[in-house]
């Protein structure tokens, strides 16, 4: 805790309008004297308790959830610290605000609701002096970065720069699950411009107003903006986010073997979903090798699972062709299978020899999978029909409607619960209330990546590991479903409470940043109690004493 009278740089009004310093009307009596703000507040000493006591009441007034972003972005922009004790003392209440479904709303209004900026923007502009620029990034402490071109933002297609809210809700949810410091998250848009003719269209779009940069030039960019961001934050670590999937794949590819660099959208939904599946284990019984799973939809994440999948069942000694086995896809082409037209590198090694099936409704009666996993971003599409089909293959069939925001869903969970009367293990991307069945109350697990990449982040930034591997995913993956107590798995919840997620988050850092000293990923010499340093590290909304 920080308990230093600030420079005079940040005495009287600056201190007041500095986020990371303001305490509002929290400043006590001496130090209203020692920072020169007599006057500058309303007389009455609030504790930080009052102040969280208005913030909620004022939140709770709000008619959207919209306006209730909006509030909650202005507070982190004055007073980060409350901004932090309000999420983190409501989680369940403010993580589908910051985050998903509310800020991909967020981002679709984007240039209408812009008031101040937040992060930082790297354009096709700046080519040739990103490092440059970025040397105006206020905190030298960085250690972590959250970067998007916007390109798929969600399910919501290209937001261009709009996109931008989403680095910010993933940086804010590294520190409210995690307690990485605010100061150490960078949010990044990376603007190479959008197709999306309607935000072309618009003056009031914020960024860039040409299409999209292809090819070499954005390559070139992008290698540009990695080298001046390693070399400017030694150690840092980046998260790729919300990019298409061409680009997602590729840059994964070039860039996880030198880069402490992965990807959200393929590794970390990979690491979740596979946890819920290891869950969901313990309620319909039998082993991950007995499972068949289906996916709708062949893109970052629905790949990104059955990468993971594959990597636990290779680890319980199969071998990588027949773990691969486990896995079917169904996309808008339908059934994947060899000798489809065009199919794109990161399919081919889920083609597998079969008769083509068009539909999805067919290719689950003809697969029989145990397993229904949607990831295609349309909602509605597992119908009636396709879960009663579940229902009649498996006693217990496991449906995870997993696509963005709650619109995006392909089913709801109440649709999955009636349909199979009650038999479903299902859980949702977004989330979903709880639903009432034949006197029993069902509460269906949200497959949120939040669970998996804090938790990541920090095991990495506390051990300093030069590398984040598939093999750590995998071991927050099981780190996380080994916290799925027995009476969550009683309501039919896979995943802990939301409320759990600091623990949750300390549990897997631990359990990451042990492979990266077992692997010699990391110069640090490693703990006597990895855990106590990773909850060591861990920010906690508290002001500092200024005087
Ligand atoms: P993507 O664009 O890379 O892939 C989408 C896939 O869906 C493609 O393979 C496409 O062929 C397929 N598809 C489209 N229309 C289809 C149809 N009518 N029938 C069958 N398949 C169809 O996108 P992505 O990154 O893989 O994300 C997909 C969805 O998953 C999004 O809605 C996203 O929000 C969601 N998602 C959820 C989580 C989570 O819950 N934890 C994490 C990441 C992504």
């Amino acid at each position: 805790m920080n308990d230093q009278v600030p420079s005079t740089l940040h005495r009287g009004v600056k201190i007041l309008h500095d986020p990371v310093r303001n305490k509002g009307t929290a400043y006590t009596e001496a130090e209203r004297d020692a920072l020169n703000l007599r006057g500058l507040l309303p007389p009455r000493v609030h504790s930080m308790a009052e102040q969280e006591l208005r913030v909620l009441g004022n939140i709770r007034a709000k008619p959207t959830d919209l306006e209730r972003y909006l509030y909650l972005i202005a507070l982190q922009d004055r007073n980060e610290t409350l901004f932090y004790r309000v999420i983190m003392d409501n989680l369940e209440e403010m993580m589908p605000i910051i985050y998903t479904p509310t800020v991909g709303r967020a981002c679709q209004e984007f240039q209408h609701i812009y008031r101040k900026p937040r992060g930082f923007y790297v354009s096709y502009q700046d080519k040739g002096r990103i490092r440059e620029i970025l040397q105006n990034w206020p905190h030298k402490n960085a250690r972590i970065i959250v970067v998007t071109d916007g390109e798929r933002i969600l399910g919501l297609g290209d937001l261009g720069a709009d996109g931008m809210g989403i680095p910010i809700g993933k940086l804010s949810l590294y520190t409210a699950c995690a307690g990485i410091h605010p100061t150490q998250c960078l949010p990044v848009m990376f603007d190479v411009g959008t197709n999306n003719e309607k935000l072309l269209n618009d003056p009031l779009y914020n960024g860039l107003e040409r299409r999209r940069v292809r090819g070499e030039e954005y390559d070139a960019l992008f290698d540009e903006f990695i080298s001046a961001a390693k070399d400017l934050f030694p150690g840092i670590l980046i998260q790729i986010e919300d990019f298409g999937n061409t680009n997602a794949f590729r840059l994964l590819e070039k860039y996880r073997h030198n880069t402490c660099l992965f990807d959200d959208d393929i590794q970390g939904t990979g690491a979740v979903a596979v946890a819920g599946i290891i869950a969901a284990m313990r309620i319909t019984g039998g082993k991950l090798s007995d499972q068949k799973i289906l996916f709708l939809g062949a893109g970052e994440a629905g790949i990104g699972v059955a990468d993971v999948f594959v990597a636990a069942l290779r680890e319980e000694g199969m071998s990588t062709e027949d773990a691969r086995k486990h896995c079917w896809f169904v996309d808008s082409k339908g059934l994947l299978v060899g000798g489809r037209d065009n199919i794109a590198a990161h399919k081919a090694p889920y083609a597998h020899e079969h008769p083509y099936i068009e539909t999805l409704p067919e290719a689950v009666k003809a697969l029989k999978p145990t397993a229904l996993l949607g990831l295609s971003g349309q909602p509605g599409i597992f119908t009636k029909d396709v879960v009663e089909s579940m229902a009649r293959i498996n006693d217990r069939p496991i449906i995870f409607a997993l696509s963005n925001p709650t619109s995006k869903a392909e089913c709801t969970a109440e649709q999955a619960y009636t349909w199979s009367e009650g038999r479903a293990v299902f859980a949702s991307g977004s989330p979903f209330r709880s639903v009432k069945i034949d006197n029993r109350t069902l509460v269906p697990g949200q497959g949120n990546n939040a669970y998996i990449f804090p938790g990541v982040g920090l095991g990495v930034i506390v051990s300093r590991s030069r590398a984040v591997t598939d093999e750590m995913f995998l071991a927050a993956s099981h780190s996380l479903a080994n916290q799925v107590t027995a009476e969550d798995l009683e309501r039919g919840r896979v995943y802990p409470a939301l409320s759990r997620i600091r623990e949750v988050s300390a549990l897997i850092a631990r359990d990451v940043a042990k492979m990266a000293y077992d692997n010699g990923y990391t110069d640090k010499q490693e703990p006597d109690d990895i855990l106590a340093d990773v909850r060591d590290h861990m920010y906690h909304p508290v002001y500092p004493h200024y005087a």
